[in-house]
């Protein structure tokens, strides 16, 4: 804000002309007086108003002429007085907008550790309103779930009685009390509507998935979303190729014209050594929204290839080990994987927990059943997943337990197994089922989606092409 600016500005004079303070104070309010006498002449509508008295100090003025701004209210008047300044304002609509005006807001940011009776009490606010905006209806009690870094707005009418609490919980969405006539709350969930735009952008990789798709205009959110969207097909590590391709058609989200972060991928193609991967999201009228190709085949596997992050292998499957605890040769039917105790272990696919308990020298395990054919065991934890039991249905990716060194190990790792039909197959070499394709209703509805996205896609690569320098190899 302008007024903002030049306000703050006029009243903080330079150090060294520190003495010439009363009379900067003077050219202060007189530049005020003037932007704000600019701003009626040009916005004031004086028909079918009303008219009401304020006083201001000059840095909520500021704060004000922007409130009143949004409220399509108009400041007509401004007196100097002992007191401050008196501001006359008209406001359009007498009910809505001038309760807004004659609110004066304090902005509280919620720290670790805060509820809202503390902010109450920290606030002199009295603990009785509290009670009963949680209780005012069905939504209210969402203030109870206020989160450290996120801002509170209490107001104050102008008498000093408080009258507003509003919860600011993302850049859309404010969960806003007002105090009505008979002393009680209203409390209503206001949300701002999200404006998804479209972008595109593409590029050739050099180095890095990273800093090329940084080059191509790319956020880290964005590349991140790539990379995991083609995680299944290309190993971006150790199997990215110098010239190989990439196009994306993506969301970016704004509120008021103010961009407010990325949104999803909606189009993906990677080109990895010549061959082409596509990947269209589409949200079915039920259930979550995922990736698919270009056909309605899943871009996931039904199985992660490994349960777990940040680990490196230690032992492999091998028929024919010999046990480093046993000291004789004792089949070993999964994969180690070494990690710190404690590094979460996850279900490597959909499935359902048939086990979870101690079970000899495996120590603390879990075996989840991943429809008829398929299970899987995870061994030696040090804790299970809060929450779960057997019979418990979990995704892939979903924390079932913690690294550990329990039953018979030698240090803190995982020990994986893969079962088909019951028989221990490696759980790095096995063939990965796909996750479920689109369900046969919606695959219509996904085809003709998808071939607006697709052929803008299609669009992208060529133009790619023409503007950049390829040297041929
Ligand atoms: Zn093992």
């Amino acid at each position: 804000m302008r007024y903002q600016n030049d306000l703050y500005k006029s009243t903080n004079p330079p150090q060294d002309e520190i003495n010439n303070r009363s009379k900067h104070l003077f050219i202060a309010i007189v530049c005020a007086l003037l932007i704000i006498i600019s701003y009626i002449f040009f916005a004031a509508k004086p028909e079918q108003t009303k008219q009401e008295n304020i006083a201001l100090t000059i840095p909520d003025l500021a704060t004000k002429i922007e409130s009143t701004g949004q409220d399509e209210s108009l400041i007509t008047e401004i007196d100097t007085t002992d007191s401050g300044l008196i501001i006359t304002a008209s406001v359009d609509t007498p009910t809505h907008s001038m309760q807004s005006l004659s609110t004066i807001w304090h902005e509280h940011k919620v720290k670790s550790g805060e509820s809202l009776s503390i902010i109450f009490t920290e606030n002199q606010l009295d603990t009785t309103d509290l009670h009963k905006i949680i209780h005012a209806n069905d939504i209210s009690s969402k203030f109870a779930t206020i989160q450290p870094g996120k801002s509170l707005l209490i107001g104050h009418d102008i008498s000093g009685n408080f009258s507003h609490l509003i919860y600011k919980k993302s850049p859309y969405e404010e969960l806003k009390a007002t105090r009505l006539e008979d002393g009680e709350f209203k409390v209503e969930l206001l949300e701002k509507e999200l404006d998804r735009r479209i972008n595109s952008a593409s590029g050739i990789i050099h180095s890095s998935l990273f800093l090329d798709g940084q080059n191509a205009g790319l956020s880290n959110n964005i590349i991140m979303q790539l990379a995991n969207i083609f995680a299944w097909d290309i190993d971006f590590a150790l199997n990215l190729h110098e010239g190989d391709r990439f196009s994306v058609i993506y969301e970016k989200l704004y509120i008021d014209n103010t961009f407010i972060g990325p949104g999803k991928i909606l189009a993906a193609e990677f080109i990895n050594r010549g061959k082409s991967i596509t990947a269209v999201r589409y949200q079915p009228p039920e259930g979550a929204a995922s990736y698919y190709t270009s056909g309605g085949d899943s871009m996931r596997k039904a199985f992660l290839r490994t349960p777990i992050d940040f680990a490196r292998i230690s032992s492999h499957f091998n028929l024919k080990r010999k046990h480093p605890v046993l000291n004789r040769i004792r089949a070993h039917k999964g994969v180690d994987y070494a990690a710190r105790t404690g590094t979460p272990i996850k279900s490597a696919g959909d499935g359902k927990i048939t086990y979870r308990g101690r079970k000899g020298g495996y120590g603390r395990v879990v075996i989840v059943q991943h429809g008829q054919k398929y299970s899987t065991l995870y061994a030696h934890m040090s804790k299970f997943r809060k929450g779960q039991r057997v019979g418990s249905r979990v995704n892939q990716g979903q924390v079932i337990g913690y690294v550990g060194k329990s039953g018979l190990a030698t240090g803190a790792h995982l020990h994986y197994e893969f079962r088909v039909n019951g028989v221990h197959r490696n759980p790095l070499t096995v063939t990965l089922p796909n996750a479920n394709p689109i369900q046969a209703k919606y695959k219509a509805d996904f085809l003709e989606k998808s071939k607006i996205l697709l052929s803008q896609l299609a669009e992208l690569t060529p133009t790619n092409f023409a503007a950049t320098d390829t040297p041929s190899e």
